[in-house]
């Protein structure tokens, strides 16, 4: 519960206000509000408003994680290169290193490992972990500070069943958890189908806020709604000048696999594929737009990667452009029948072959991911079922993107007066603004506060124009101004946030 006086809270300015709040970036307002501060790009200090708004958002995603009778732990942040070796994933570009540590960029091996110490039983299962906490991926491009970290805060959730069916239903659970929490904060949201081939698929989705600053394009269907990621297939592929003759190196993380190559016209492209140790190449063919290898691992049954080969008429010298390694791809099981054109906006859907599809930008804030067996074999990591017999554990995975969270929501709500939180995640709901002209004391306003119980209010007495100390409560995002003035107990109300989450809220503090 915050009850302070304006100077009081680290961070937050006390002087005059700047006034071009409409031509400052969402993370330029959130470190002029005093929530954050910015090191160096890609990390964050969080200061109080900050830390209070996104622990408000950590309770809401907490409360409907436990409510569906998940586990939370809280794993190291450092983790052993041995296990991402045998997933396959120490080479990916995005993970720091110490030595022979990485810095947890998530945690399927390591959930995967611990639970594996206790769920090895049917009778043990399922078992939904979750935790909340830092994770740290090595962004090209750090934008936005918040939106996209080096170091960031994650909600990590990870499913363990006993077979397909049950893991879909955990999969369809925590989608409906999902569904629950940004229903909660109160911004409005879009699941959409990702990785999927043309706009369908149903194993992975994205939870995307609406909004043009986001760096991900959305097709709906004005048909039949569903709304799918044009992000399907991402290059593989580190960018850089092309050579006479191009050498294209590859990491092949994960049975089929896709990846496209681009080469010039007329030169010749040499492949090198760095493939996992335990795998065994069994034949390829090359033709002019495919790659197509085959490959076993020890006991496995035979599986198929293909490379599809992009002729982008260019020549040697030419710079490509960079091709970020599309971490969440390596979490998915298959690509198989995959289209590699891409679905545009005015093209026919191709689900239901009956409406157009429309393009908009969103912030992906949520990713869920049906993951089978992909983590649990290559960890061997499984149970006992009831016949005796071991087994892998059937697995998914769902992220938050938490401290994105706290960007995304005030980018999405905010207008030219400032911030504009929802009431759900304010770390100040309501701004009790003394005005110069109230004759009383502090003491009856305080008494007057302390019927505010259960709500997370501040006392603005400062000296200084009731106009500036609101313009201040409205920069700072709170959603609900009180003004205690010469006419108390007559009090004026304003409303800051959106209506639709205020009426409690208002009527609340009105009731006082
Ligand atoms: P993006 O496409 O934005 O790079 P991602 O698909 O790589 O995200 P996931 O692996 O799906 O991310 O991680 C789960 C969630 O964590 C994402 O939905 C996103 O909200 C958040 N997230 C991922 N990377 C970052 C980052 N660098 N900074 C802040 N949040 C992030
Ligand atoms: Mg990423
Ligand atoms: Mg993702
Ligand atoms: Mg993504």
């Amino acid at each position: 519960m915050l009850r302070r006086l304006y100077s009081t809270i680290l961070g937050v300015p006390t002087g005059k206000l700047a006034k071009n709040i409409a031509d400052m970036t969402t993370t330029e307002l959130l470190i002029k509000a005093g929530y954050v501060s910015q090191p160096n790009a890609g990390l964050t200090h969080w200061l109080p408003l900050g830390l209070s708004t996104i622990r408000n958002i950590e309770e809401i995603i907490r409360k409907h994680h436990d409510k569906a009778g998940c586990q939370e732990v809280s794993l190291s942040v450092m983790s052993h290169q041995s296990l991402w070796d045998k997933t396959g994933r120490w080479q990916n570009d995005e993970l720091f290193k110490v030595g022979d540590f990485c810095l947890a960029a998530t945690a399927e091996e390591e959930m995967t490992q611990l639970v594996q110490r206790t769920a090895d039983s049917y009778k043990k299962l399922p078992v939904i972990a979750y935790q909340i906490g830092r994770k740290y991926r090595n962004e090209k491009r750090p934008r936005g500070g918040l939106l996209r970290g080096r170091e960031f805060v994650m909600k990590d959730a990870y499913s363990f069943d006993v077979d397909q069916s049950s893991a879909l239903r955990s999969f369809e659970k925590m989608n409906q958890v999902y569904y629950d929490i940004f229903k909660e904060l109160n911004v409005p949201f879009v699941k959409a189908n990702a990785d999927s081939g043309a706009i369908g698929g149903d194993l992975s989705y994205e939870w995307h806020f609406l909004s043009e600053s986001g760096e991900d394009t959305l097709l709906e269907c004005d048909a039949c709604g569903v709304v799918g990621n044009v992000e399907r297939v991402r290059p593989h592929l580190a960018g850089g000048h092309l050579a006479d003759e191009a050498e294209v190196s590859y990491h092949l993380t994960r049975e089929n696999d896709l990846c496209l190559i681009y080469y010039p016209k007329g030169r010749t492209v040499n492949f090198k594929f760095l493939n996992d140790e335990d795998l065994v190449e069994l034949h390829t063919d090359i033709s002019s737009e495919e790659a197509v290898q085959t490959y076993k691992r020890s006991g496995d049954s035979e599986f198929r990667n293909i490379v599809r080969i992009m002729d982008v008429g260019v020549g040697p010298g030419t710079l490509l452009p960079d091709l970020e390694v599309a971490y969440s791809r390596s979490r998915m099981t298959t690509f198989e029948g995959v289209p590699l054109t891409e679905a545009q906006a005015g093209d026919v859907c191709a689900l239901c072959e009956a409406g157009k599809l429309k393009s908009f930008k969103g912030i992906e804030v949520g990713h869920t991911f049906y993951l089978g067996k992909r983590y649990s074999e290559p960890l061997d990591a499984g149970f006992v079922d009831s016949e005796g017999r071991r087994q892998h554990y059937e697995m998914g995975c769902y992220g938050i993107g938490v401290s994105r969270l706290v960007a995304a929501i005030a980018e999405v709500t905010r207008d030219t007066h400032g911030l504009r939180w929802p009431a759900s995640v304010a770390p100040i709901q309501v701004d009790i603004v003394v005005a110069g002209s109230y004759t009383g004391d502090l003491g009856t306003v305080e008494k007057f506060c302390s019927q505010l119980d259960g709500l997370r209010y501040r006392v603005d007495a400062t000296e200084g124009h009731l106009g500036e100390k609101l313009a201040r409560s409205k920069r700072l995002g709170t959603p609900l101004q009180v003004i205690i003035g010469k006419q108390y107990p007559k009090i004026e109300i304003e409303l800051r946030g959106l209506r639709r989450d205020l009426g409690k809220l208002e009527s609340e503090v009105q009731q006082q």
